[in-house]
């Protein structure tokens, strides 16, 4: 296994469109264990596949049995209630932002054998899938901001040089 590079705002691969995932293959066994890897390593509960470099809709995420990767996820139900939490993102190192999100959601994904499964997750869990989906789609927590603010971590992240 293999730690790998993290993409970091404002990388245009984390605004690409992502691909659905279809068949396994032993390069995407080796993709999710160095995808796990680094997640564990960068201290994340979650990593998206964009975030990697790599524009396939893959997702890992820390549940309550360990880590845990879901292919082709998708929200199919949001619960009526939402709270604003703060949340970091292993793209945007240094930035917490506060950010309205779902209590509830059921989301529909492939499972590490690609079966088609249903879950229903709540609170953090909740939380955390749909931060990670949003990834998929292209949307940082930056973009949940307004404009303005966007900007300004904008200019800060360009003089930053990494
Ligand atoms: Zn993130």
């Amino acid at each position: 296994m293999s730690m790998l590079a993290i993409k970091k705002y404002p990388d245009p691969v984390l605004r690409k469109k992502n691909g659905k995932v279809e068949k396994m293959t032993p390069e995407l066994k080796k993709l999710i264990a160095d995808m796990t890897e680094t997640m564990q390593k960068a201290d994340g509960v979650g990593l998206a596949a964009p975030q990697i470099g790599v524009s396939k809709q893959i997702i890992i995420v820390r549940t309550e049995e360990g880590p845990s990767v879901f292919f082709n996820p998708k929200i199919i139900k949001k619960g009526k209630k939402s709270y604003i939490e703060e949340e970091g993102c292993l793209s945007l190192p240094g930035i917490v932002l506060k950010i309205k999100r779902a209590e509830k959601i059921e989301l529909e994904a492939l499972n590490d054998k690609l079966e088609k499964i249903r879950i229903s997750a709540e609170g953090i869990l909740a939380r955390i899938f749909q931060h990670e989906i949003d990834h998929l789609n292209g949307i940082l927590i930056i973009h949940k901001i307004p404009f303005w603010r966007r900007w300004k971590i904008l200019k800060q992240f360009k003089n930053k040089k990494n």
